[in-house]
């Protein structure tokens, strides 16, 4: 335990006979515990031990969750994560959490990503939480369309009762969800045609885009990058951080948004980038973004090959975005052929064993940018 020194702060942050006036504190236990955890951090300031930090995080989170104010509830649980990755009970809670949280905001695929890989450590579980566990999980399968694996999860009857009741809590949408980083609006993967999901923008926590865009009426070429970056690993949070950081450079380069408007992770996950209804800032300048669809495959593909599901993903975007707005396979391009063509530059992006996915993706035909 580190220490002496936690223990003492909390001593202090407790009854303080000198502290603020009683009258103060909320009535409500809940709202008073709440107060005294956020009190608690702010003392703490980021110096506490970081274990230690996330187990308070984590429980303020699920008093968040309570109190139906799924904004902060999102915030500490994914504070508590940042913390403490490895530390075990924190990780569980802030897994079950996060998984309530995205079921009542309507996202139960990121509820999915959040739950599935709990099942692992089942063994371990309380049974408090082996049923919410069961609850939310089959929960987001009924609502992906996995309604064999939503069954198989109902619990044994006397657990029935408790088992339904937090099924209905997580089916609330929430009251209170706090103001979002864009204007809701239909998500990509509700596009008719489109048998993929694509994980919008909220769900990488994107910035709002800062100046205005140029508009783009419709697509007649794709352009596909590496984010020469570090392979994501399997948690979803991972390549949001990695697209965070990438919108970020953008930003810092002047860019009004993220210049891609797809990115795709190692895990074949394929997240929203920039609006589609705008030109991207990615091939080399204004005349080569110009009506270009940006994608991006998070990882750096000089040497390594892109991992099979996110080369699966890739095919699968294409082959919809192509068909969609009746782009000609010679219209598919590295980055490197559209930046020389248009700027006489050179760039290793995609690098060399995504090139060779790009050229059987146009069928082993040439690109062809002369065609206007
Ligand atoms: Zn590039």
């Amino acid at each position: 335990m580190a220490s002496s020194c936690s223990s003492s702060r909390s001593r202090l942050s407790e009854d303080d006979p000198s502290g603020s006036p009683r009258a103060t504190l909320p009535a409500d236990p809940e709202e008073r515990r709440i107060a005294e955890l956020e009190r608690r951090l702010a003392r703490l300031q980021g110096e506490g031990e970081p274990a230690t930090v996330a187990v308070l995080e984590a429980e303020l989170g699920e008093l968040y969750l309570e109190q139906n104010d799924l904004r902060r509830a999102r915030r500490n649980f994914r504070l508590a994560r940042y913390d403490a990755p490895r530390e075990e009970s924190v990780r569980r809670r802030v897994a079950l959490g996060l998984g309530e949280v995205y079921l009542r905001e309507g996202q139960p695929e990121l509820a999915v990503e959040e739950l599935e890989p709990l099942a692992a450590e089942r063994g371990d579980f309380s049974a408090r939480d082996e049923l919410r566990f069961r609850a939310f999980l089959s929960l987001a399968y009924e609502r992906t369309g996995k309604s064999a694996e939503a069954q198989k999860l109902r619990p044994s009857s006397f657990q029935e009762q408790e088992f339904l009741a937090l099924r209905r809590r997580a089916g609330e949408r929430g009251a209170t969800t706090g103001p979002r980083a864009t204007p809701s609006k239909p998500p990509l993967n509700s596009t008719p045609g489109l048998a993929f999901q694509v994980l919008p923008r909220s769900s990488w926590r994107a910035a709002a885009p800062r100046d205005d865009q140029s508009p783009m009426s419709a697509v007649r070429r794709i352009t596909i990058h590496h984010s020469a970056m570090e392979p994501t690993s399997a948690p979803l949070e991972e390549a949001a951080k990695q697209i965070r950081s990438i919108q970020n450079g953008h930003f810092q380069r002047g860019y009004a948004d993220i210049g891609y408007h797809y990115l795709i992770d190692s895990q074949g996950r394929i997240w929203e980038g920039r609006d589609k209804r705008f030109q991207g800032a990615h091939a080399g300048n204004t005349d080569a973004n110009e009506r270009n669809l940006g994608i991006c495959l998070l990882g750096n593909f000089v040497s390594v090959a892109p991992t099979p599901a996110q080369e699966r993903a890739l095919r699968t975007l294409v082959d919809a975005e192509r068909g969609r707005y009746r782009v000609s396979k010679d219209q598919i391009f590295g980055h490197g052929e559209v930046r020389k063509y248009f700027t006489g530059q050179s760039t290793e992006c995609p690098g060399e064993r995504l090139m060779s996915v790009v050229r059987d993706l146009r069928g082993g035909r040439a690109g062809n940018l002369a065609d206007d």
